[in-house]
């Protein structure tokens, strides 16, 4: 069944009972059709040097009051070894977005590294270090990195460039660019967006997921935007909506997403945790099935901040749902493509 635009739209207006109905709905749709079960990707923010300047990241290259960092591939691979031990099944490798060809080498290596931890079983690894040539995603892939998340942000152009710096370092079309070579190099493609974004309207969420099923991606993560100190976002766009909408919407977002594409994989993105304690768990109980409990050693946990208060512990009562102990759990909408 597809559903077309003017339903989205009229499904991300719910409120009440009718979103309540969403959601158990969504959920229904993901027990039916990838299971009722949880992923658990272990996650390392390897460093929080970046060469962008996006207008609403606690991390971007112009905010000065940040301490830059970098782990060492010990610690990389300390972590990792952890969610092996663990059964975690899985790990996300995410950072800063650089180009040169001292950090492409050290990515490379460690992925290399990391799948050769565990012999019998080798963790899953997914990469998120921005736009980079095909080029450097080939050679992560050859590596062994084998998912790749870089958010759309978001898919209307005008809204992209109103939350992007006009520098030529930071355009639409060449994140359209990254997506496609992803997706040649035959990575599952993870994309996403940033829900409640000041000048955001109903009629651009709706079409952020008419992208998302255009584009025939393998997996989403997307949460709420949420204010980071030291960022121009705001004074430069004016407010974003109350919290509580964002929460809703990011929430509504995931359920109708669930219900246009029920076969990939869904995140429940940390964001939702810093604007409500059960914000990912809700997710999880309106159709996502993936969670990135953070392993981040602590003096790069506390550096790394995208957004205002992070917090990234794990509810320990979404480790109450089934979880998908020692597996990958690939997108199935991969799987089925590449049959
Ligand atoms: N540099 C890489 C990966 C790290 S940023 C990249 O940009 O892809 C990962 C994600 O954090 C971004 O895609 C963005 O959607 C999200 N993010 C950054 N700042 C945020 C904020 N203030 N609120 C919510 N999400 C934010
Ligand atoms: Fe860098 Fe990613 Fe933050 Fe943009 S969103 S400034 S690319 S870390």
């Amino acid at each position: 069944m597809i559903i077309d635009r003017r339903e989205i739209e009229r499904m991300l207006a719910a409120e009440g009972e009718a979103m309540q109905e969403l959601f158990a709905r969504a959920a229904a749709v993901r027990d039916e059709t990838v299971g009722p079960v949880l992923y658990l990707r272990g996650l390392i923010e390897y460093s929080n040097i970046c060469r962008k300047n996006c207008l609403y990241c606690g991390i971007r290259r112009e905010n000065r009051s940040v301490a830059r960092y970098r782990l060492t591939p010990d610690e990389v691979i300390a972590a990792a070894r952890y969610a092996g031990e663990r059964r975690f099944g899985s790990v996300v490798l995410q950072g800063g977005e650089i180009t040169t060809e001292d950090h492409i080498a050290c990515i490379e290596s460690l992925v290399v590294r990391i799948k050769s931890l565990f012999p019998a079983s080798p963790l899953g690894v997914t990469l998120s270090f921005g736009e980079q040539t095909e080029a450097t995603y080939r050679r992560w892939f050859r590596a062994g990195a084998h998912r790749y998340l870089l958010r759309i942000e978001s898919s209307s152009e005008r809204l992209y460039r109103s939350i992007h710096p006009d520098d030529g370092l930071h355009r639409y079309e060449e994140r359209l660019r990254a997506l496609r070579a992803l997706r040649r190099v035959g990575y599952q493609v993870g994309t996403g967006v940033m829900i409640g974004l000041p000048g955001q309207t109903l009629a651009d969420l709706a079409d952020d997921i008419v992208f998302m099923r255009d584009m025939d991606i393998d997996m989403c993560g997307m949460g709420p935007y949420v204010e980071a100190e030291g960022t121009p976002l705001v004074e430069r766009c004016g407010p974003p909506p109350e919290r509580d909408y964002r929460l809703a919407m990011a929430l509504k977002m995931i359920a109708v997403l669930r219900l246009a594409m029920p076969d990939i994989n869904i995140a429940a993105a940390t964001a939702l945790s810093s604007l409500s304690p059960d914000g990912r768990l809700d997710a999880v109980r309106c159709g996502a099935n993936v969670v990135m409990p953070n392993l981040t050693p602590r003096r790069g946990k506390e550096a790394y901040r995208l957004y205002d208060d992070k917090s990234s512990a794990i509810d320990s009562r979404l480790l109450c749902e089934r979880i998908g102990w020692g597996e990958w759990g690939d997108s199935l909408r991969f799987g089925k493509k590449n049959k």
